[in-house]
């Protein structure tokens, strides 16, 4: 061993290092977070570099995201000094299936210079084809078959495979038959989808033997990283390329599977052992990232799972802080506290490249980001549009600008057929020209050539319908509130109708977002004001050398480390979403769960987990109950804490049984109906209460920081409770009131919910 070998190989442990030096035979590293996986990984493509044992044309090297190859590269490039200018299959399953098929694209009818489209232009494709067909694509939605042939490929089944069973799925049994269409008419095209670039590759592999054996003999040696979110396609694929060396070495974490609905299968990895016999199997049980606190959390929540390998993991590192559960009013509050909590980071010096917040779904990106650009604290939003980028908000945005401003051409032009109402390029066209004669903006010159006959008459009717819309929205305006408003157009535009018919899971995300959009609005008088608000939120684009937050999705934080992590909306119907508590049953419920414990585990030092007592939906105050993951972290690793007033005892003395807030989690899981665990009491201590409520924003942020006694209300004052109704105060303390209600009894209750009556 040569000193630099010693050097390197001196900063891993003695699994780490058996992984790295067994170069000959199949390698499996089944370990948990943050144990050095993708570390030794790195270190035993530096190796096999090093060694002589390959160049470094002759690895293939997967990782899951471009993102985690770019650092691979890089730290490769610092083990070794300046050898690794080529590294060209370390990349992920598509951009390196792309680089190979565009070898060999003729095998499958394609040229060389195929090109690879985007969800939209798949859409588009299979509409066209299903308007062809003369089906009605408002039963059978191109989105619906889109993700019908997207699991097809992931499970690597071409047309030919699909049985009847199978094809019913569409359009009576049409399915079949439209993956055929789709495939010849990307094929005329020139063009594939992502999922054909791994399915047509695997098709060269099964039928050219002679390809599948030049690919073989070139990779000496074939490394995956997370190989637990690997689908059948990709199995069957690497499956392949190994099998004449099988020098093929995969780690993953069974407990870390999140993109099952992706058509991963974790079962990959908890085979590999039958399919590569005699492998070499590496346990890693020092985690080199989180505190024992951090561990201990994460490791206790995932025990809950059924279906797992129990794996031990402990650290060296001082205790360090326990994780926080903090529970705080509302959505606002929630933000707010983040935000001070990143100002007081910011204070310490602390480095925020090194601090992220990463949520649920996307939708929950908005209210930080309004809160970080109100206070100004620069973020950066990865893996996703910014909130006010996306398409469907800036559709909606658009709508509200015309409304607010009728000159507003490129407003105008963004949805004057969206969603489609038949107006084409041509209509379009004809309007362009008409306002540059007339010197008319868009919007009016259209409406004049409504009313003349220049224009077929199905367009003229479908303009002139869209400007009465327009005419009627504006009048609203000045009456109704901005939130109202855009409910209104949503619904009367056709929006909301086109993203219900879009049976994809994303179209469920959009109609999120909206509702957030209108959560945005509700703090805003005027309509005027809100645009305002986002045009400068759109315009906040710090320069890329500033430190920066991160927000992002727990989806894609996979593999990533922060300092300081903040989980926010930890709530029954957030996080668990609300999706896999109707329809998932327990696999899904079990997903979710692992995606709590990848949440958890990205935190080096210090984790917050934040869970609202309120939160505003569609415009209504609805009470949430905090996530049962909250309940099932173990106690001695949480600290709880809440910025709402008054004790557990207090706050529950006001409810009865029949008002217990826990009620549905005993329905959801009868295991821990009987028995409360200490989750239940710090769930309550930190503030709970079911009391759904409507509350102005000065009432909320009294009730939500201290406690302020109501001057306005005495004893023996006739009052009004949003629940409990009519009562006459009996009892003042602080800010709790005894109040004798007419219909509910005595109950003490916060005194911001009773107006007086
Ligand atoms: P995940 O399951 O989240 O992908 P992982 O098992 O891939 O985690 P890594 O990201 O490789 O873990 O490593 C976690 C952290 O531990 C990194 O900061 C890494 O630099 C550090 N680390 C890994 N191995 C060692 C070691 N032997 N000594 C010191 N630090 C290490
Ligand atoms: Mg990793």
């Amino acid at each position: 061993m040569s000193d630099g070998e010693r050097a390197f190989l001196a900063r891993l442990n003695p699994p780490q290092r058996e992984a790295v030096t067994t170069t000959d035979g199949p390698v499996l590293m089944l370990a948990g977070a943050g144990t050095g996986k993708t570390a030794a990984l790195t270190h035993r493509l530096a190796y096999l570099v090093n060694k002589q044992l390959a160049w470094p044309s002759e690895i293939l090297c997967v990782t899951f995201t471009n993102k985690a190859a770019r650092e691979m590269r890089e730290r490769v490039g610092q083990l070794l000094g300046d050898r690794v200018e080529g590294m060209p299959w370390l990349g992920t399953f598509h951009s390196i299936a792309a680089k190979m098929l565009r070898r060999h694209a003729e095998l499958v009818g394609l040229e060389s210079n195929f090109t690879i489209i985007d969800t939209d232009d798949q859409i588009r494709l299979l509409k066209q084809l299903i308007q062809q067909a003369e089906l009605d694509e408002k039963r059978w939605p191109a989105r619906q078959l889109a993700g019908l042939i997207d699991r097809w490929k992931n499970r690597g089944l071409n047309p030919a495979d699909i049985d009847a069973a199978e094809s019913e799925a569409y359009a009576n049994g049409k399915g079949q038959q439209f993956y055929r269409l789709y495939q010849d008419r990307l094929k005329a095209l020139n063009a594939c989808d992502f999922g054909d670039l791994l399915l047509h590759m695997l098709n060269i592999f099964r039928k050219e033997r002679e390809v599948l054996s030049q690919y073989q003999q070139r990779f000496k040696y074939i490394m995956v990283d997370e190989y637990q979110d690997t689908n059948a396609v990709q199995y069957l694929w690497l499956r392949l390329l190994a099998q004449e060396r099988k020098n093929i070495c995969v780690v993953g974490d069974d407990d870390q599977s999140i993109y099952s609905w992706r058509g991963a299968e974790v079962a990959n990895i908890l085979r590999f052992e039958k399919d590569f016999p005699g492998c070499k199997v590496v346990k890693l049980e020092q985690n080199y990232r989180s505190t024992p606190h951090i561990l201990g959390a994460a490791s206790g929540l995932i025990r809950a799972n059924s279906e797992r390998h129990e794996k031990t993991l402990w650290t060296e590192q001082d205790a360090g802080e326990k994780v926080r559960v903090i529970g705080v009013w509302d959505g606002p509050e929630e933000a707010r506290r983040v935000g001070e909590e990143i100002e007081r980071l910011e204070g310490e010096g602390a480095d925020l490249n090194k601090v992220a917040i990463l949520v649920r779904a996307q939708y929950q990106t908005r209210e930080f980001e309004d809160r970080f650009i109100q206070i100004g604290v620069n973020y950066r939003i990865v893996g996703g549009f910014r909130f006010y980028e996306r398409a469907e908000i800036r559709d909606l945005l658009a709508y509200l600008r015309v409304i607010a401003q009728p000159q507003d051409d490129l407003a105008f032009e963004r949805i004057y057929n969206q969603p489609k109402r038949g107006l084409g390029a041509k209509t379009l066209e004809a309007m362009h020209r008409h306002a540059r004669a007339n010197g008319l903006p868009l919007a009016a010159a259209s409406l004049q050539l409504a009313n003349s006959d220049e224009l077929p008459k199905r367009a003229s009717g479908t303009i002139a319908a869209l400007m009465r819309d327009f005419l009627r929205w504006r009048e609203m305006s000045e009456t109704v509130p901005p939130a109202e408003l855009l409910r209104t157009v949503v619904q009367e535009s056709g929006y909301e109708d086109m993203l219900n018919k879009d049976r994809s899971a994303e179209s469920a995300g959009r109609l999120e977002n909206l509702s957030e959009l209108a959560r945005a609005m509700e703090d805003y008088e005027t309509l005027g004001d809100f645009l305002e608000h986002v045009a400068l939120v759109m315009d906040n684009d710090a320069s890329d050398e500033t430190e920066k937050v991160t927000i992002m999705t727990i989806h894609a934080a996979k593999g990533l480390e922060f300092d300081n992590l903040f989980l926010p909306g930890w709530e029954e119907g957030v996080f668990p979403s609300q999706r896999s508590l109707d329809e998932g049953g327990l696999a899904s419920l079990e997903e979710e769960r692992r995606l709590a414990y990848v949440a958890i585990t990205r935190a080096r030092r210090r984790c917050t987990i934040i869970h609202a007592a309120n939160r505003r939906i569609y415009g209504q105050w609805t009470s949430s109950i905090p996530s049962r993951f909250v309940e099932e972290l173990p106690d001695e690793h949480v600290d709880s804490e809440t910025t709402m007033t008054g004790g557990a005892s207090l706050w529950r003395a006001g409810f009865s049984d029949r008002d217990d807030p826990f009620a549905h989690v005993a329905r959801d899981a009868p295991s821990r109906a009987g028995s409360r665990g200490p989750g239940w009491q710090r769930a309550v201590a930190s503030g709970y209460d079911a009391t759904p409520k409507k509350l102005p924003e000065s009432r909320r942020s009294a009730a939500s920081f201290a406690a302020k006694p109501r001057t306005d209300i005495a004893i023996g004052d006739r009052v009004f409770h949003d629940k409990f109704g009519y009562g006459k105060v009996t009892g003042q303390e602080g800010n709790k009131l005894e109040i004798e209600f007419e219909k509910a009894g005595t109950k003490r209750v916060i005194d911001s919910f009773v107006q007086a009556a």
